[in-house]
C-alpha cells in the first residue's frame, strides 16, 4: 500500500528536474506512539503505529563527479560526493538527514557507490510528533542500500537511521521512530520490547483508526523535566534492586504488586514516576492481549488509563492535552485517548472508528478552539505499511 498520488508527483518532478526517470524509489512512513509512555529507556514495552503519511526517496545514477539532492517541499538543492563523503555536504537542514544516513549506511563498506541525482517528497507534517525525520532517514537508507546492493537487517537499518539522527541532526532519539517506520503493517500495530529490541505486529483490524491532535504547545523547561524523569526512574530502579536483588535491573522488572508493597518506603516522587512506567508496561501487555482477542474498546480504555497516569504519576501532561483527552470522552465514537510521546505539550492520540473519524476530528477542533482560543492540528491516521523499496 503506497500513496499513489504523491508518488506520481515525485516521479514527475524527478524527471523534470533531472531530465531522466528515476531508477530506484523507496517509501518510509511516519509513526505515532499508541501506548507505553516513557518506557523505552526503562527497557519496557511500547506500542506504536506506522502511519499513512510518509516520504518518497527517488534516485538515479547521474554519471557526474558529484551527487545532487532536491527537496520537493522547500525546492532547495544540496550536493555531496559519494566518492568523497568525508568532504561533507553542501546544503541545508533537511539534507543533513540524507547525507547522515548515507554516511552511516556506508560505514565500513569499501566499495564506492555511483554519484546520484535524488529527490525527496513527503506529506508528514514536520515537527508534529509524527517523526518525519526518522521517515526521511529510513527512506534514504533503503533506497541507497538498494543502489549499492547492500543488505542489512531491519534492526541494522533502524540503527543506521538513528545514528544519522544522533550525529547529523544532534537529536539523541531512541529507536522507536525508526523501528516503527520500518516494521509498520497495514491494520496492525507494532509492539517493541526495548530490552531485547524484539518487534512484533499486533492485529488492529480495519475498524479502528486514530486521530492525532497536535496542540502545538511546547511548555518551557521540557529538557529539565525530562532529565528529572529519567533520574527518578533510575533512582526507583536502584531502590528495587536493593530490596529485590539482582533480578531487577530497570523498572521493567518490577511489578505493580511489588511497587504497592514498597511504595511507602520510597521517595514519594520516585514512587509516582515508577508507578507510571510499571503501569505502562503492564498496560502494553494487557493491550496486546485485548488486541489479540479483538477487544478494541478495552484497548481504548487502557489509553485513557495511560493518560490518567501521565496526569497523576508522571506529571508530563499539560492543560491543553488534558482538555483534548477530556473533551474526547464526550464525543461519540471515541474509544480512547492519551498524550503521545514525551508530553509537556505536543500531540494527543485518539482511537476511533474510521467511519466516525471526520466528525470526531471536526468536533474536537471546534471544542479546542472554543476553549483555548487557538487552533490545533488534526490528522487522520491509519495503521500503515512500513518502509519499502518500490
Ligand atoms: P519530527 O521528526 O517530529 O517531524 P524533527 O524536528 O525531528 O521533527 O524533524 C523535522 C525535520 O526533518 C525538518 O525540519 C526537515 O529538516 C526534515 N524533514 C522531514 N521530512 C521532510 C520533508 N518531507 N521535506 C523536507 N525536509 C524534511
Ligand atoms: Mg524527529
Amino acid at each position: 500500500m503506497i500513496k499513489e498520488e504523491l508518488f506520481i508527483e515525485a516521479k514527475k518532478t524527478f524527471a523534470e528536474k533531472y531530465g531522466q526517470p528515476h531508477t530506484i524509489a523507496s517509501f518510509a512512513p511516519g509513526r505515532v506512539e499508541i501506548i507505553g509512555n516513557h518506557t523505552d529507556y526503562n527497557e519496557g514495552f511500547v506500542v506504536s503505529s506506522a502511519i499513512n503519511y510518509g516520504i518518497f526517496f527517488l534516485l538515479a545514477p547521474n554519471g557526474l563527479d558529484h551527487s545532487r539532492v532536491f527537496c520537493g517541499r522547500t525546492q532547495e538543492h544540496a550536493t555531496f560526493q559519494m566518492a568523497n563523503l568525508d568532504l561533507g555536504l553542501d546544503g541545508g537542514g533537511w539534507a543533513k538527514y540524507i547525507y547522515g544516513s548515507i554516511v552511516e549506511l556506508l560505514k565500513g563498506s569499501d566499495g564506492v557507490l555511483p554519484e546520484i541525482d535524488a529527490m525527496i517528497l513527503g506529506d508528514i507534517p514536520l515537527g508534529s510528533g509524527l517523526s518525519s525525520s526518522a521517515a526521511l532517514e529510513v527512506a534514504t537508507a533503503f533506497a541507497v542500500a538498494k543502489l549499492g546492493n547492500i543488505s542489512k537487517t531491519n534492526l541494522e537499518f533502524a540503527k543506521i537511521a538513528q545514528a544519522a539522527e544522533h550525529t547529523y541532526a544532534g537529536v539523541m532519539c531512541g529507536l522507536l521512530d525508526q523501528l516503527s517506520s520500518i516494521y509498520g503493517k497495514e491494520n496492525q500495530l507494532i509492539m517493541t520490547d526495548f530490552r531485547s529490541i524484539e518487534v512484533e505486529n499486533l492485529p488492529l483490524g480495519d475498524d479502528a483508526s486514530f486521530i492525532v491532535c497536535n496542540t502545538k504547545v511546547k511548555h518551557a523547561l521540557v529538557d529539565g523535566e525530562y532529565n528529572e524523569r529519567r533520574e527518578s526512574c533510575e533512582k526507583a530502579a536502584e531502590f528495587f534492586k536493593e530490596k529485590l536483588g539482582d533480578r531487577i535491573s530497570t523498572l521493567r522488572d518490577v511489578t505493580s504488586a511489588e511497587l504497592e508493597q514498597y511504595a511507602g518506603e520510597m521517595d514519594p516522587i520516585a514512587a509516582k514516576r515508577a508507578a507510571h512506567v510499571i503501569g505502562e508496561c503492564e498496560r502494553v501487555l494487557a493491550g496486546k492481549k485485548y488486541l489479540d482477542e479483538g477487544k478494541i474498546e478495552k484497548f481504548g480504555q487502557l489509553m485513557y488509563e495511560s493518560h490518567d497516569s501521565s496526569i497523576n504519576n508522571f506529571e508530563n501532561s499539560c492543560p491543553e492535552l488534558d482538555f483534548v483527552v477530556e473533551a474526547s470522552k464526550s464525543i461519540p465514537g471515541v474509544m480512547g485517548a492519551r498524550l503521545s510521546g514525551g508530553g509537556f505539550g505536543g500531540s494527543a492520540v485518539l482511537l476511533v472508528h474510521p467511519r466516525n473519524a471526520q466528525t470526531i476530528g471536526k468536533a474536537l477542533a471546534n471544542a479546542y478552539e472554543n476553549e483555548m482560543g487557538t487552533d490545533c492540528e488534526i490528522y487522520y491516521v491509519k495503521a500503515f505499511s512500513g518502509a519499502t523499496v518500490l
